[in-house]
């Protein structure tokens, strides 16, 4: 990969709220790939989903500059919030673009479930060819993608799969080679025939067994990398569940977002 400019990810969610499960994954992504910027993207409403409770786009917002506050090269961006309905990841990505220097490297972020569902977005195909997706494993997340074998994709046994059939696959048990055969397979279904695992990978997870990062590569679009980091099943969407029940989410948010979401009464 070229070291030589300034390296930025873009993490975009709904963020409904922020949870540990995001920051530990951008933190190991931060520093496999050496990003020098890190900016979280809430988005206005979700384009995919519309969950029951929505906060505040404000609230999102705040939440996570609480979280990521402490951390240098963190930050949080408004442009999505600021836009008026859904808001698009191409035009995003474009924005950002404009602003970056040549020698630069745009990448975003996103969990294997949301990347399931990357053929819904709007211009897909464009999208890949402007920015290097990094996806990244998640526990609990189940996708029922149609897998078809492929002579490059090599020995697809241990998924189970069968051409042609509908599967389940359970991130819980994936692994680096095994996630990033999995991703190659959907690429090569839902974005262009054109992409190929390579072989060797060219960047290290910081003090990460080899094979945890991977890359699929094509000959015109950007390459996309695939990164196992650690299991942490915690989602939004359990949080706003404990909430609504009374339990307490200590542990599963950082102290500042817990204390913000029981102050100003969020999700009840
Ligand atoms: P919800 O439960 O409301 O659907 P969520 O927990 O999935 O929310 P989002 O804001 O939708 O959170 O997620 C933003 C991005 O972060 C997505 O690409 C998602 O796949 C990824 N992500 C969320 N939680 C995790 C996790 N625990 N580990 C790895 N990636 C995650």
């Amino acid at each position: 990969m070229n070291n030589s400019g300034k390296k930025t990810a873009l993490f975009g969610g709904t963020f409904n709220p922020v949870h540990l499960g995001h920051l530990r994954a951008a933190m190991e992504v931060a520093q496999a790939f050496e990003i020098d910027e890190m900016v979280f993207i809430p988005s206005n409403t979700p384009p995919h989903k519309m969950p029951e409770v929505l906060a505040d786009s404000a609230d999102r917002f705040k939440m996570l500059q609480m979280a990521v506050a402490s951390v240098d090269g963190w930050s949080v961006s408004d442009v999505e919030i600021k836009r008026h309905g859904p808001s698009y990841t191409v035009d995003t990505v474009k924005g950002f673009l404009e602003k970056m220097g040549k020698e630069d490297t745009l990448f975003f972020i996103m969990g294997m479930d949301a990347f399931a569902e990357i053929d819904t977005w709007k211009s897909c195909e464009e999208l890949f060819g402007l920015v290097s997706f990094i996806v990244m494993a998640r526990p609990g997340s189940r996708l029922n993608v149609k897998l078809e074998t492929s002579p490059d994709m090599g020995p697809s046994t241990d998924l189970g799969a069968t051409h042609g059939t509908k599967l389940n696959i359970s991130m819980n048990r994936d692994t680096g080679a095994k996630g990033r055969r999995e991703l190659a397979q959907m690429l090569k279904q839902k974005v262009d025939s054109g992409y190929k695992i390579k072989d060797k990978t060219d960047v290290q997870a910081g003090g990460r067994p080899a094979g945890k990062v991977g890359s699929i590569v094509h000959e015109s679009l950007k390459p996309v990398y695939y990164i196992d980091v650690t299991p942490l099943d915690v989602s939004s969407t359990r949080i706003r569940k404990m909430i609504v029940k009374g339990e307490s989410i200590k542990y599963l948010v950082v102290e500042a977002v817990e204390s913000y979401i029981s102050t100003k009464n969020i999700y009840r």
